[in-house]
């Protein structure tokens, strides 16, 4: 087996890659506007209800029409996924991996036409669609490997005349709750990793990035999983989601999202119904409000580069943006001036156009609560970039970079997923510091410094699940930095990472004598 490594970022400045992405371009913009079913027990099922996903750079532009689950069809989609448990369970996991591998395969050789459709649909940028495509293909190659490794269990001590084996037995069905932020890499990683692990899967991807969640199950299919292992049920979070966290055959919830969500689903899912003969397991990744600290002794042309590439990059709506700068005082003026210069430069409009740096926000309801925080912006702190938007075609809102801010103002404290940072000053590193933790979140942090008696407080003191020294706070990448937050952040399952497969399965230990 080829050693795991990470599937290469598309060079567009090469006229070939230009070329193959456009080409993505026209197969996906031949299949917009179609309608898709929901799949269960590997049948196609039509409704007339229909979840309708837009391009958010253009409200007009209809990606697809796709049909919505409801309680009696989650219903089914549990009895066959409990069904094709009692077999995916005894399929060796060589052969498991095996279908990672291949969709893995399928995915690369249409890789432009994947990331094409994340520009429709999600509004991405190339190069964030690229990386996003890239990741969803670093999920399969890495959990397919890591199921290997764990196939024969762990090593145990026996004594004489006695034999111990410490085993990973599957846990059940698993529902996978995934967002639209990174609608390919999350939804498939997610996804895969609870399939790998021999359970089987109810996949309720994000309302408005519905259609990328459908051609993936596609691809699981052409690369041999039985019907019945991934049922892919879109449906309304209140109505579906409730319905099978509460439900008692469901054996494990891996929810990725905001907060609010992840902490109704802890309470729910921790609840005992009629039936239930075991306690569910909750792998919840949430929110961040995460910070870059800079030092008066670092970099200040990179301090400047990493805030706003981490604020704007995919109009800052990656969990791991960095939604707020803290400076200490002597360097606050200068980075504070080349943020406002770099930020300006930045170019805003349709994602298809290769030359804009970022899009559109996700949805309506998006624009509306990002232009709502900004408005509160203006009343905490000073407005010195952006501020300003268009819903007029799609939802667009400028970079805006806030100055001067106090520590526990409203946009310094709450997760706003828009395109905006607070940029305020600390009296000295250990005070950054302290303000970067001052949040309930623990997701990203950087720091930005040449000192090495800093690195080494804020590696022991800076409370973040993933933190980066000299560079911007995004942009993990599956077995490289594994992923996953602190406190209200979630249950720091570190997606990409050793553990992830072991979350999605129960060890069993056996010992005999001879
Ligand atoms: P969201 O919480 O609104 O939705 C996430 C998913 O939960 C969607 O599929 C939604 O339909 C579903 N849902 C809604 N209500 C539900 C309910 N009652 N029961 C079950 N499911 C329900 O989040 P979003 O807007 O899709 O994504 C953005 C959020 O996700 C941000 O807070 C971001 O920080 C977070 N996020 C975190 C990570 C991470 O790894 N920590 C990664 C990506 C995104």
């Amino acid at each position: 087996m080829i050693p795991y490594k990470h599937e290469p970022f598309t060079d567009f400045s090469i006229d070939k890659n230009r070329n193959d992405y456009l080409e993505g371009l026209k197969t996906v913009e031949a299949y917009l506007g179609q309608d898709y079913p929901l799949i269960i027990g590997g049948e196609r099922v039509t409704t007339d209800d229909k979840i309708v996903s837009f391009n958010p750079a253009n409200k007009e532009e209809i990606i697809g029409r796709v049909s919505k689950s409801n309680r009696d069809l989650a219903e089914k989609a549990m009895q066959s996924a409990d069904e094709a448990f009692k077999t995916w369970k005894k399929v060796k996991p060589e052969v498991r991996a095996d279908v990672l591998f291949r969709a893995a395969a399928i995915i690369r050789r249409r890789k432009h036409e994947f990331s094409a459709l994340l520009t429709k649909e999600a509004g991405k940028p190339w190069n964030e669609a690229d990386a996003d495509t890239a990741e969803a293909i670093d999920f399969l190659e890495y959990y397919g490997r890591q199921m290997l490794e764990m196939k024969d269990g762990r090593p145990m001590e026996s004594r004489p005349g006695e034999y111990n084996r410490y085993d990973y037995i599957p846990l059940g069905v698993g529902v996978v709750i995934s967002p639209w932020n990174f609608a390919f890499a999350i939804m498939a990683g997610t996804t895969v990793a609870a399939m790998v692990a021999g359970n089987t899967v109810l996949l309720k991807p994000a309302s408005t990035t519905p259609v990328v969640a459908y051609k993936f199950i596609e691809v699981l299919e052409e690369a041999g999983m039985p019907k019945g292992v991934v049922n892919y049920i879109p449906g309304p979070g209140s109505e579906v989601g409730d319905y099978l966290v509460d439900h008692p055959n469901t054996r494990f919830i891996s929810f990725t999202g905001s907060k609010e969500v992840g902490l109704r689903i802890a309470e729910r899912s921790s609840k005992v119904n009629e039936g239930q003969i075991w306690m569910k397991r909750l792998i919840a990744e949430m929110g961040g409000k995460n910070t870059m600290v800079i030092d008066s002794d670092g970099d200040l042309e990179l301090a400047a580069q990493s805030i706003v590439k981490s604020a704007f990059g995919f109009s800052g709506q990656k969990c791991s943006a960095g939604s707020r700068a803290v400076i200490v005082e002597d360097a606050y003026d200068q980075v504070l001036e080349r943020v406002i210069e770099l930020t300006k430069e930045l170019t805003i409009g349709d994602p298809v156009d290769q030359n804009n740096y970022m899009g559109p926000v996700i949805d309506g309801n998006s624009y509306k609560k990002i232009m709502d925080y900004i408005e509160i912006g203006k009343g905490e702190g000073r407005l010195v970039a952006g501020g300003d938007g268009d819903d007029s075609k799609g939802f667009f809102v400028n970079p805006t970079v806030f100055a001067d801010l106090d520590p526990k103002a409203r946009i310094m404290q709450e997760e706003i997923f828009g395109p905006v940072v607070g940029l305020m000053k600390a009296k000295d590193f250990k005070e950054a510091i302290d303000i970067a933790n001052n949040t309930e979140y623990g997701l990203t942090g950087g720091v930005i410094t040449n000192n090495r008696e800093h690195l080494e407080y804020a590696r022991e003191e800076f409370h973040v699940g993933n933190l980066y020294f000299n560079r911007g706070c995004t942009g993990a990448i599956v077995g490289y930095q594994s992923f996953g937050g602190f406190n209200m952040s979630g249950t720091d399952s570190k997606a990409g990472g050793p553990d992830y497969i072991a979350l999605h399965m129960q060890a069993k230990t056996t010992s005999e004598m001879f």
